[in-house]
């Protein structure tokens, strides 16, 4: 059949067949056929995309057909995303894992693990690890450690967006969301999480308008809270609208 097709097998997440092509496309299993050959269609197939190509295989997994129709971009750390995990799976398949592992076990814990049944983990964890050292400055482990100047708080275009900062709270807006916030204030939205905000911390916290001529929500301001004080919260909204009375928008 067509030269240089080079098949790999791997598995969706739910553990079906996939079919790589040429590392570069993904194929998931369509039907199989009475003479047992299957039919794969090109994972971009259900999307918006609705790419026509696909490929059948016979049952010793040799190609039949390939019809390379795409019309879209390659995939290739997509692909590489899902051989890897495939990869995992099949080397914790082939080793015995104690059943007795619990999943309160701490990330380090369970990595050690996977690391000794699975080198290809080992070698993601320790790139994960690599690029997250890299991206997040360590020296801050209290509140008291965020520093009033920083390089951080600069945005792209070289404005400060860090507004306020005292020993409870810390403020994030940017001259662009003032000036959103300063002309949209009619309606505003605030939300709280709990899951994003910093350890040492006790919420993020942030504001929202509705601009109603795009018929879209803005975060207007965003900021990390201490402790859930009354008092911390009033500051937070005096300092707000106190950006708004110098720009001579609430009076
Ligand atoms: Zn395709």
């Amino acid at each position: 059949m067509e030269d240089n097709i080079e098949i790999e097998i791997s598995e969706t997440n739910r553990g079906n067949e996939q079919i790589i092509i040429n590392k570069k496309h993904k194929f998931n299993i369509s039907f199989q056929r009475k003479d047992k050959s299957k039919i794969y269609r090109c994972t971009e197939y259900k999307t918006l995309n609705k790419c026509k190509s696909l490929i059948i295989l016979n049952d010793k997994k040799e190609v039949l057909k390939y019809e390379s129709l795409h019309n879209h971009l390659e995939k290739e750390i997509d692909v590489s995303i899902s051989v890897a995990k495939h990869k995992i799976k099949e080397e914790i398949k082939k080793n015995s894992i104690p059943m007795d592992i619990k999943p309160k076990h701490i990330f380090n814990a369970v990595s050690q693990e996977m690391g000794l049944i699975c080198p290809e983990y080992s070698t993601i964890r320790s790139q994960i690890i690599r690029n997250i050292n890299k991206q997040f400055p360590p020296n801050i482990k209290s509140f008291d450690d965020i520093p009033i100047e920083s390089e951080y708080y600069k945005t792209k275009r070289n404005e400060n967006f860090m507004i306020f900062k005292n020993t409870d709270l810390i403020i994030f807006q940017s001259p662009f969301q003032a000036y959103l916030f300063s002309n949209y204030h009619k309606n505003i939205f605030a939300d709280g999480t709990f899951y994003t905000a910093p350890k040492f911390s006790y919420q993020l916290f942030i504001t929202r308008i509705y601009v109603g001529e795009f018929n879209m929500f803005y975060t207007s301001s965003i900021s990390i809270l201490k402790n859930k004080k009354q008092s911390t919260y009033e500051t937070l909204f005096k300092e707000i609208k106190k950006i708004q009375i110098n720009l001579g928008v609430i009076h």
